[in-house]
């Protein structure tokens, strides 16, 4: 929520800025033009909620739900649109409530259960090149630590050398600690021995940065199972979180990551990195709504303090509001 001090709310809708001028700009647009809601005014906003990349499911799911909320309350005046709108895509960011047999479950999902006391949380950060899988996995090191808890970063990613490279660099900033496998290694033992590393140092938890190379996909998703399976082993209930990493500039494109690790590895949550920047943040409703997968964390810029837990409410709160606006 944004009771802390307003910092982080402020950066949230600093970078929810072009999303919230496309989106809201476009949707207030559409409902001065005519005083009231009528089917051009929602074909307008149907246009206006694509362009924002919710994708056409999630847009059609908001208007339908826009016009049923408009038929039972009287007269659609535009200013009571806005509202129910905002109302329906906080509602639809909602972690989704898993209905006995509804979603078809993961095909691996992680075991449930949490580590004994004295052993680390394992969570596994995968995703595409690209997205911020880095960058996330130092984010969150830096959480950890600044909550007192220490934090052990493990390039899992063997193949490139810049993405060792890359985390040694955050490793040294954020102050936790760090293990790297060799080049070509096996990102199993990579993270084999950044549990060992963990326990024997009382490490709260081991964040693994994997690889993302797409082109191999089917090896790169049995090498994921192959991690997840031998953190299983090491640490009752690991991994705990597989974090899912999707880049919102991508729009769509995330969707369709998404589905593929999600049916390959038992993801947990999502990420998306990159909000700052892009005018489709709107691909959030669509990613969660699509996936039924909770949205765990938002990134708004490259600094270590640009992640925050995501809140649905405050999420909205800042794409609407436009109190205070400045450039950021
Ligand atoms: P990886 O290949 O998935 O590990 O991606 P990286 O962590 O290396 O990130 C790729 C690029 O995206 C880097 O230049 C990061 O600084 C940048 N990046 C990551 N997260 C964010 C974010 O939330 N906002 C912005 N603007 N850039 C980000």
């Amino acid at each position: 929520m944004s009771e802390a001090g307003g910092g982080w709310f402020r950066k949230l809708r600093a970078g929810l800025r072009k999303t919230r001028e496309h989106l809201v700009g476009g949707l207030e647009e559409a409902l001065r033009r005519r005083g009231r809601v009528d089917d051009e005014t929602l074909e307008e906003m149907e246009e206006v909620l694509l362009g924002a990349d919710l994708g056409v499911a999630a847009t059609q799911a908001a208007l339908d739900e826009l016009r049923r909320r408009l038929s039972s309350g009287g007269e659609g005046k535009a200013e009571e649109a806005l509202a129910h709108l905002r109302a329906i895509l906080r509602e639809m960011l909602q972690p989704p409530a898993r209905e006995a047999g509804s979603a078809p479950p993961a095909p691996l999902e992680p075991p449930p259960g949490e580590p004994r006391a004295g052993e680390p949380r394992v969570v596994l950060i995968v995703g595409v090149n690209g997205v911020g899988k880095t960058t996330t996995a130092a984010k969150l090191a830096a959480r950890y630590q600044a909550e007192g808890q220490r934090a052990l970063l493990a390039c899992a990613d063997t193949y490139r050398a810049a993405a060792a490279e890359q985390l040694e660099v955050w490793w040294r900033r954020v102050g936790c600690e760090f293990v790297r496998g060799t080049g070509g290694g096996d990102p199993s033992a990579v993270v084999y021995d950044a549990i060992a590393s963990a326990r024997a140092k009382g490490c709260a938890v081991v964040l693994a940065d994997t690889a993302g190379r797409l082109h191999t996909r089917r090896n790169l998703m049995e090498e994921l199972r192959k991690v997840a399976r031998v953190a299983g082993a090491q640490v009752r209930g690991a991994p705990h979180e597989v974090l899912l990493v999707l880049d919102a500039t991508t729009g769509q494109n995330a969707l369709a990551q998404a589905r593929l690790f999600r049916e390959a590895v038992g993801v947990t949550g999502l990420v998306l990195t990159k909000l700052d920047g892009t005018a489709k943040g709107g691909v959030a409703v669509g990613v969660v709504r699509e996936l039924g997968l909770p949205l765990r964390y938002v990134g708004v810029g490259e600094g270590l303090e640009d992640l925050e837990e995501f809140d649905a409410e405050e999420f909205v709160e800042a794409l609407f509001s436009r109190e205070g606006e400045s450039t950021p």
